[in-house]
């Protein structure tokens, strides 16, 4: 099965991918979590990807749909993955499609989760000190000035996502603001049984 979770910033896809990939047996392919590991590595993506990541903007198309080209080739992504945070802009979108067609395989359903942008803030403040509670170390973008680029980046480039999925009859769309266990169960349901 091969799934997209769109939202915005804070929405849960992180959280609801991880738990699904489990529940399912799939891969979780996150490119904030690959661009961070690449930043932290040090390797030439990470230096490149570091201060726009930092700032909230995107990294380039090119970086990450090279990333997950090359990620969605391993032999392990053959059951089928869950994308979370890729695509983010239309022309991540269509080189998706071509990627997956160039494999003769399809998205099965794309799941969107809706958040009221008032939760967004107070979700990313969240996340921050639970991190620093289980001592660990903050995203350089999880502060409120990174979250406002954030979200403008995803209005103006990942929004039309929705409607681009709508038009291919692929979009689900649940409420995020609902509690995590709520949103798992509903996503299991308009999965069908595995
Ligand atoms: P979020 O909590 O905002 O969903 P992510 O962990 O998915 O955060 O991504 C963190 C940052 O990594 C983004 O703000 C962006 O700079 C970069 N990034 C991740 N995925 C992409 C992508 N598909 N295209 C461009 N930039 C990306």
């Amino acid at each position: 099965m091969k799934l997209i979770l769109l939202g915005p910033p804070g929405a849960g896809k992180g959280t609801q991918a991880e738990s699904l990939a489990k529940r399912r047996g799939l891969i979780q392919l996150s490119t904030g979590d690959m661009l961070r590991a690449a930043v932290k590595a040090g390797t030439e993506i990470g230096r490149k990807a570091e201060a726009v990541m930092k700032s909230g903007g995107l990294v380039s198309d090119e970086i990450v749909i090279g990333i997950i080209s090359d990620r969605i080739a391993e032999p392990d992504c053959a059951n089928g993955f869950i994308l979370d945070g890729f695509p983010r802009t239309l022309k991540q979108a269509a080189a998706l499609d071509e990627l997956l067609d160039s494999k003769g395989t399809i998205l099965d359903a794309v799941i969107e989760l809706r958040v009221d942008d008032s939760a967004l803030l107070s979700r990313i403040e969240k996340r921050a000190a639970d991190t620093v509670a289980a001592g660990g170390t903050i995203r350089a973008d999880d502060n409120a000035d990174a979250l406002k680029t954030r979200l403008m980046a995803y209005y103006r480039e990942t929004s039309p996502l929705v409607g681009y999925y709508f038009a291919q009859g692929k979009l689900r769309t649940l409420d995020g603001m609902a509690p995590i266990e709520t949103v798992a169960a509903k996503i299991d349901e308009l999965l069908g049984t595995p």
